[in-house]
């Protein structure tokens, strides 16, 4: 049965929903984890081309969301977090010869400092005129470390000089290192942005909260076909909201609103298991302690999933 499912997912499964990208520095090899060599990139874009997609601004798949409509399967948002000075001087070029559309998220504290590895003021200015720029926050910090009001230092520093250097208001916010919990969500809710992407593994979907997009991060040997497949799971989190405080994670508990009979639970650390859902809901006794500070948890039925990251609010703690 479940081979049998698996493989008509694999014929069928050409197109499922709309999928936000990111990555960081290109032609880069100096920092594999972070890098896309300038060949694979192009990869991608052929593939992109040669399968039907469509590269839209990330501002037309949020206005889609937000008015609840339905989202184009062959939608692919492209964005990039951090304004290393090798997007400019290696990726520009590719984005620009491809005419695909992009948002740039900067972390303007980099740019203030004049940091070499970053883009300077000037050549953001130049890159503008291509793509949409973004705010990714003033000191790159870890913000579920820092308190309430060093995370507001952090919004107000960096959207002034972002606003006084290049005289346009962010729309959207990237959360550094993708870290965040409900207190860095809500604090982070108050500066005005239209949507706010995060890092965590997924699709988007009608369904999906504009202030919560998955990120698949396309960076060192990419999965890009295998992150095209996945679709958005239309799901309300129960159980665990946050990371829990003695680091031991009882249970899982969603639930599905669609018609579901099996699903599957993958814990980082612990790997995956299958689970039967009863009335629409998935509860797992799990019973397990997280051995990272950052940790995921992904559910699942068929190709469609759900991401819960869980980090551990360590201000006040250190
Ligand atoms: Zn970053």
């Amino acid at each position: 049965m479940k081979i049998f499912l698996l493989s008509l997912l694999t014929v069928t499964t050409i197109w499922a929903d709309a999928h936000i990208f990111v990555y960081h520095r290109f032609g880069d090899s100096r920092h594999p984890s972070t890098n896309t060599s300038i060949e694979e990139l192009r990869k991608e874009f052929d593939y992109f081309k040669q399968n039907g997609y469509e590269v839209v601004p990330l501002s037309k798949l949020v206005e889609t969301i937000k008015k609840k409509e339905s989202v184009p399967d062959n939608w692919v948002v492209l964005t990039i977090d951090d304004n290393y000075k090798s997007f400019y001087q290696n990726g520009l070029s590719v984005f620009k010869e491809y005419g695909y559309p992009f948002s740039l998220f900067v972390y303007v504290g980099a740019v203030d400092k004049k940091y070499s590895d970053f883009t300077t003021w000037e050549e953001l200015k130049e890159i503008g005129k291509y793509g949409s720029l973004e705010f990714h926050s003033y000191g790159h910090e870890h913000m579920t470390q820092i308190s309430d009001e060093q995370i507001r230092q952090d919004f107000e520093k960096g959207l002034n000089l972002f606003e006084k250097n290049l005289g346009i208001k962010p729309k959207y916010f990237s959360y550094p290192y993708g870290e965040f919990n409900e207190r860095v969500k809500e604090i982070s809710k108050n500066y005005g942005f239209e949507a706010i992407v995060n890092q965590n593994t997924g699709a988007i979907a009608h369904f999906s909260d504009p202030y919560d997009l998955d990120r698949c991060a396309l960076v060192g040997e990419t999965n890009l076909q295998k992150y095209l497949k996945y679709k958005a799971l239309d799901a309300q989190w129960i159980e665990p909201k946050e990371y829990p405080k003695d680091d031991i994670l009882l249970h899982v508990k969603v639930k599905f609103n669609n018609p579901t009979k099996h699903g599957g639970v993958y814990l980082s650390g612990h790997g995956y298991r299958d689970v039967a859902v009863i009335n629409n809901e998935l509860n797992v006794k799990m019973d397990k302690k997280l051995t990272q500070e950052r940790s995921r948890i992904m559910v699942s039925s068929g190709n469609k999933i759900s991401t819960k990251l869980l980090i551990k609010d360590t201000y006040g703690t250190h």
